[in-house]
């Protein structure tokens, strides 16, 4: 780095260029730069439109600068920022309160992203067990094909091992099981567990709907054994699957769940939510961070609950996905070369390719993107939707459009380079989908 500074440092002209220059290679973002956007319309640095079906990964589900945010955060940043956790302030209250009364839980503790949720549940968990059982119930299990995080022990936790390869030695006595299997979940499940950690429906892993009998299986072997039942809903909840939370559609209650992404509708925050009597096990200087429940982010989250946690938004989340989920199953029958079933739930969609387009999801989103449609895959094989929760019906219409029009030409690139190696389809980091 050259000791002399651009006199203009936050003005200099940048390009999708500096980040291979200046970034850490942990991302291959998108070769536009977006630079501005508003509800689900989003403009690069060349002035083009997109109609952003990403959400920042299911984040901004209010949509882009959402003038009610907007306009509480404003407030508050003219009013108090930070203090640290010797003090505590009136948003934090409020949105604590609003969380517990909202939900099945009493507690709530509150971090600054996903993985960091997850983090505090897995050691709480591991703090109860201990206090309660003694120190060898301390087994954690977790799905195959789940994401909860980029900590070490969050990413160990999670079941894709490509993503813990060269990070070892792991965390110790944790076990991963296959997905929606019962008979697996039994097995593993034994009195020496202290937490199972699953998502109600698995986002990064393709987005595949939890079955609402494992689940109730997962809590029963909970019980019985004495281990904690952790819901990761950091993805499927405030809203995104047509409840506040996941869990209320599946009728099982988890002891601890996590949220972030769309509590803060981009303002980063986590939460993690569980009951009274398991809480007291993280006591005074047991756990925390520095921002935890910092005034700015407390406030949006509190604005964006307030929202979003209306029957009337929340009826409309269903809506539109009856609207969506009309296209994508015409599309997949008009293509079934090209996708298998969508699946999902609320705004949370998945659509698989066909055996035929196999580990070609990226390829088509480029497509889209390039027509002006914005898309996140779930790993090679799947197309992600999650549209803002305020999609309008003149956006899914456009949506529909642009995909149908994606698919022609995804299908005229494979007709022309019927000889060429299929382009190389990379594997992105869920979070850099
Ligand atoms: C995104 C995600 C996380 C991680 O959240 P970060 O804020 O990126 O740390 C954890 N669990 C699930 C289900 C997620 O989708």
């Amino acid at each position: 780095m050259n000791a002399q500074l651009d006199s203009g440092i936050a003005t200099r002209s940048v390009t999708r260029q500096t980040f291979d220059d200046v970034l850490v290679p942990t991302y291959a973002p998108a070769a536009m730069v977006p630079v501005r956007a508003s509800g689900l319309d989003l403009w690069d640095q060349e002035g083009k439109q997109y109609l952003d079906f990403t959400s920042g990964i299911a984040v901004t589900s209010l949509g882009h600068a959402h003038p009610e945010v907007n306009e509480a955060l404003t407030k508050q940043l003219n009013t108090l920022w930070h203090l640290g956790n010797g003090y505590t302030n009136e948003p934090v209250l409020r949105l604590a309160s609003a969380l517990t009364e909202a939900t099945f839980a009493e507690r709530a503790f509150f971090c600054n992203s996903g993985a960091e949720a997850n983090e505090a549940a897995l050691k709480l968990a591991r703090k109860y067990a201990h206090t309660k059982f003694g120190p060898h119930k301390s087994r954690i299990v977790s799905c195959l094909a789940s994401f909860h995080g980029r900590t070490l022990f969050t990413v160990s936790v999670g079941g894709q091992s490509k993503y813990t390869e060269g990070f070892e030695p792991l965390p110790p006595e944790l076990s991963h099981i296959p997905y929606n299997d019962i008979e697996a979940a039994r097995a593993a499940i034994t009195d020496d567990v202290a937490a199972v950690i699953v998502e109600p429906i698995q986002g990064e892993g393709g987005v595949i709907p939890g079955n609402p009998d494992y689940l109730k299986a997962l809590r029963e072997l909970c019980d019985q054994t004495g281990a904690l039942l952790i819901f990761d809903e950091v993805q499927s909840g405030m809203g995104r699957t047509g409840t506040l939370f996941a869990y209320e559609q599946m009728n099982v209650k988890p002891d601890v769940l996590t949220s972030a992404k769309a509590l803060g509708n981009g303002y980063p925050i986590g939460a993690m939510l569980t009951t009274t009597e398991i809480a007291k096990h993280l006591g005074v200087g047991s756990h925390g961070t520095t921002y935890g429940g910092n005034p700015l982010a407390t406030t949006v989250a509190l604005k964006v609950l307030e929202i979003i946690n209306q029957p009337a938004f929340l009826a409309r989340v269903k809506e539109a996905n009856v609207a969506i989920m009309t296209n994508l199953l015409q599309l997949a029958a008009d293509f079934p070369q090209v996708f298998g079933q969508p699946r999902g739930m609320g705004l949370l969609l998945g659509l698989p390719m066909a055996e035929t387009s196999k580990g070609r999801s990226k390829d088509f989103t480029k497509i889209a993107e390039k027509m002006g449609l914005m898309l996140l895959i779930a790993g090679p094989d799947v197309v992600r939707l999650a549209p803002a929760l305020i999609v309008s019906d003149a956006q899914i219409a456009e949506a529909n459009r642009i995909m149908r029009a994606a698919v022609a030409e995804f299908l005229a690139d494979a007709i022309d380079e019927p000889a060429a190696p299929r382009k190389e389809a990379p594997v992105p980091a869920p979070d850099a989908a």
